[in-house]
């Protein structure tokens, strides 16, 4: 799956740059891939969102539920690497994001 970068950030991290080199060819190299960023076409995208299989049971049967919708799946759900209610990927939560 593709990964996203925030453009704004990258474009001040590669003007950040530029400011720390002294040499006229570096510094104008990291200001033409600020300037090749911010002319990029973008998308409209929504943060990933990150989870992980909540397990418990009773007397009679057992259940799990995503930590983000918080929706009861099915047994089998729990070999899925998403949410299929919500599309967070099971990856351990937000701290491993
Ligand atoms: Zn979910």
């Amino acid at each position: 799956m593709p990964e996203l970068i925030d453009k704004h950030a990258a474009y001040i991290r590669l003007k950040t740059e530029a400011q720390t080199h002294e040499c006229y060819e570096s510094k104008e190299a990291y200001n033409r891939a600020a300037r090749i960023i911010d002319q990029m076409r973008t998308i409209e995208a929504e943060p990933a969102r990150h989870g992980y299989w909540i397990f418990g049971n009773t007397n009679t049967s057992s259940w799990m539920k995503c930590s983000e919708c918080l929706k009861s799946q099915s047994g089998q759900t729990a070999t899925f690497s998403y949410c299929p209610n919500c599309g967070a990927k099971m990856d351990g939560g937000a701290d491993n994001g």
